[in-house]
């Protein structure tokens, strides 16, 4: 509504309102204000159903067909519906506004048909549609579709995750769609979790900027002080899943979670601070349990901590039926009522999903169990973010506009741009980049080569058209050369010795493989045969099926093999790392990601992005992640190497780079007062690139033990040949914290060294050292 449209809406509001004393509808009158004339307005019924998701009527009618069982129906995070509530009952409730979300609702016609229905309740308030637009709204049909979150780690580009959010939100909204359940912003540290793909990585500093980032780039204009951004185009954001779901004790998805409160506070916590600080209005628990504490039912979690300590103001959201499982797979409540009494004592705010909450939460409230004061706090918050939202003004979306931003030019070439940046070149000796005219004949093989699920998942079905699989991206790329394509099917599990065999002759009759090996992770289409992804976790992390077969026997061949790594996680390939001369981690490189994979491999772009994760050389290795106290590694493992395969931070480039010793502003760092580190960067090779600088603090000596280094600091910073650039990156008191003995976040007097370098590896780390003074 343009400023004009909302003064002449506002004076007939006022006239309306002296009248009927409505104020919750005048959107001139301040948003807290609006809340409280609603609220009081209310009846138990309609806050407590303002309080309950539902998943969207054509997935119900989706799930019913399939015929679940009742474990099926438990486990599975993709399906539901209600045994006893025909969609016209839930219709029914919508219009007596007992209902105040709904998640998974995947057209813009559905979205607005269910908010018609809440329009024409007794008091008008508009539902909130909630989804997993976790790499752009991939999860609808015809969105733009960017890499995913660890790709987007991989190119430390802030920008990039701000401007992707900022664009995510624009087709959200075009989609009538006002809240997104991202970002994942836990730190990933054991790669048999299959939800890697979803973070940011394995740095609590990385994650955290980037997650804040992505944080403003979707809610922008919901921040009454941004003036740049309107409330239309904008989303709320998700920081998830509060906490150490990331860190299950066995590495699958929902397991317990053994995690110190030290550690807590200072690798899992960190970036949901910086969330909280960016304006997060929403969050959500994780499934697992801490120390035999679920995280749906820790108060301490979802109150002291954040709403106390924090000053967390947004609402919180359960996860998929976390609360239910409480009592069905926890046993730490007796029944669904016991649970969501529980659940809103900790921190509750919103149920997702299912009609059982409208009756027992009433129920509770009338018992005297839940106050109803308590009630009113929650429908505050969700209130606060409809009207921010400015939903009452705006409840639909235009679908002819609604084509026109999405998958518009822009979004296109930020989806390319983003591809471009992710790509990680892990290992090369001189293959790479491949010279059109000497490697004529190219035979391409493997289950990633040209299927769908290059693009991760949380996608749903996507029109061929609109993406470009990595076969396609060669052709179009290097259209002069003469590609040869070996079939192996979509899925690790389903490969056969036939077509391993088919590829390895092939193999030898041309002049060079590329092999696209991974995972399948793709939930949009046969999810059974995931091996990645949300609920599909893995004992080891080797290449699923025969992957490794195929490598082995296309290098067999003798003709040079370049091995293409498609997946949301680190893979265990010892074996390729000393046989193959050229691999790439593409990660999921979204709808572009055939084109930018092809423009790496013949040299159009110089790849610059950084692992945001480290190869373990095997499942026993982990977990294995840079910033490990200094006792990590004390006693090495016995047969196998310690180190990584390729360590946090690692990425080739087809230039190289010199970096001058670090100089700091100053020696000593008092308390108050912040330094300066400097480094000159220098590209010494003759190609144009983007290197990524990083920096890193170790607390030399302190009360606790600490990590050998963590990153603090880091820069994309672009060189000619031959052109240098001064960096420099503040060190803050801030960054020496560290929780102590005590459990309190200080600074300690001591010695620090600060590294500079292009990975996190010491053998490429430049040094200097300061003091920190009280
Ligand atoms: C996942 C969440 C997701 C939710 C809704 C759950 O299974 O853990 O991350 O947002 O489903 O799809």
């Amino acid at each position: 509504m343009t400023k004009n449209a909302c003064v002449l809406m506002t004076a007939v509001l006022v006239l309306a309102a002296s009248c009927e004393g409505v104020s919750y509808k005048d959107c001139s009158v301040p948003v807290e204000k609006r809340v409280e004339d609603l609220l009081s307005r209310m009846t138990l019924e309609e806050k407590v159903g303002q309080m309950n998701q539902f998943v969207g009527l054509e997935m119900m009618e989706q799930t019913k067909i399939k015929k679940l069982t009742r474990k099926e129906m438990m486990q599975g995070d993709e399906f539901a519906y209600y045994p006893g509530y025909p969609t016209d009952t839930i219709i029914s409730m919508i219009k007596s506004g007992l209902v105040g979300s709904f998640l998974h609702v995947q057209t813009l016609k559905e979205a607005n048909e269910l908010q018609k229905w809440a329009m024409e309740s007794r008091l008008g308030i508009p539902l909130l549609f909630g989804i997993d637009a976790i790499h752009g709204n991939a999860f609808c049909p015809d969105n733009t579709v960017y890499p995913t979150n660890i790709g987007l780690a991989s190119s430390f580009d802030t920008d990039m995750a701000y401007k992707i959010a900022r664009q995510t939100a624009k087709e959200m909204r075009a989609m009538n769609m006002h809240w997104t359940f991202n970002p994942n912003i836990e730190v990933a540290r054991d790669a048999r979790w299959g939800r890697c793909g979803e973070t940011f990585g394995e740095d609590p500093y990385l994650v955290g900027q980037m997650g804040a980032q992505t944080v403003r780039g979707y809610q922008g204009g919901l921040d009454p002080e941004n003036k740049d951004v309107s409330v239309e185009e904008s989303v709320i954001a998700c920081i998830k899943h509060l906490a150490g779901g990331s860190q299950p004790v066995n590495g699958t998805n929902c397991a317990p979670a053994e995690i110190t409160e030290r550690t807590l506070r200072d690798v899992y916590f960190p970036p949901y601070i910086e969330g909280v600080k960016a304006g997060a209005l929403s969050l959500m628990p994780s499934h697992n349990d801490i120390g035999g504490v679920p995280c749906h039912s820790s108060r301490w979690l979802l109150t002291d901590v954040l709403r106390d300590e924090w000053k967390f103001e947004g609402f919180v959201i359960s996860d998929w039926k976390d609360l239910e499982k409480l009592s069905d797979a926890h046993f730490t409540a007796k029944d669904h009522k016991d649970a969501f009494c529980q659940g809103i004592e900790a921190g509750i705010d919103m149920h997702m999903h299912g009609p059982e909450w409208n009756t027992f939460v009433c129920e509770l409230v009338r018992e005297g169990k839940v106050s109803e004061k308590r009630i009113d706090e929650s429908v505050r918050r969700i209130l606060a973010a409809k009207f921010r939202l400015g939903l009452f003004e705006n409840p639909y979306a235009d679908a002819e506009k609604s084509m026109k931003v999405r998958l518009c030019d822009e979004h296109r070439k930020t989806a390319l741009e983003a591809a471009r940046e992710s790509i990680v070149l892990l290992k090369n000796e001189g293959i790479l980049p491949l010279d059109r005219l000497s490697r004529k004949k190219i035979m391409v093989t493997g289950i990633n080569a040209d299927h769908i699920n290059m693009m991760g998942d949380w996608v749903s079905y996507q029109h061929p058209d609109n993406y470009t699989t990595i076969i396609e991206g060669l052709r179009e790329v290097a259209p002069e050369n003469e590609y040869v394509y070996v079939d192996q099917g979509p899925y690790p599990t389903k490969m056969t010795m036939e077509n391993v065999r088919k590829a390895a002759i092939a193999a030898g009759k041309c002049d060079l493989n590329i092999v696209v090996a991974g995972d399948y992770m793709h939930r949009g289409m046969n999810s059974r045969m995931k091996t990645a992804g949300e609920n599909a976790d893995r004992s080891d992390i080797n290449l699923p099926g025969l992957q490794h077969e195929l490598i082995r026997q296309v290098a067999a061949s003798g003709k040079p093999t370049v091995l293409i790594l498609v997946s949301g996680r680190p893979l265990s390939i010892v074996w390729e790392a000393e046989n193959i001369p050229a691999i790439v981690e593409a990660w999921e490189p979204g709808m572009y990601g055939g084109q930018a994979v092809a423009e790496v491999i013949f040299g159009d772009v110089n790849p610059s992005a950084k692992l945001a994760m480290s190869f373990p050389r095997s499942a026993g290795h982990i977990q294995t992640y840079y910033n490990h106290k200094a006792m990590h590694y004390f006693h090495p493992y016995r047969v196998a190497p310690s180190e990584p395969l390729w360590p946090f931070g690692h990425g080739l480039s087809y230039t190289a780079y010199e970096y001058s010793e670090p100089v700091l502003s100053a020696e000593e760092m008092k308390t108050g007062q912040s330094l300066m580190l400097s480094v000159d960067v220098t590209n010494t090779g003759d190609r144009a690139g983007e290197e990524v600088v990083q920096m890193y603090i170790r607390d030399n000596v302190a009360q606790v033990a600490r990590p050998i280094k963590e990153l603090k600091g880091f820069c994309r910073v672009a060189l000619e040949p031959g052109e240098t650039k001064t960096v420099t990156l503040p060190i803050t008191e801030e960054m020496l914290s560290f929780h102590g003995l005590e459990m309190k976040s200080f600074v300690e007097e001591g010695d620090f060294t600060a590294m500079v370098g292009p990975s996190s590896a010491d053998t490429c780390l430049k040094s200097v050292e300061f003091a920190y003074l009280k």
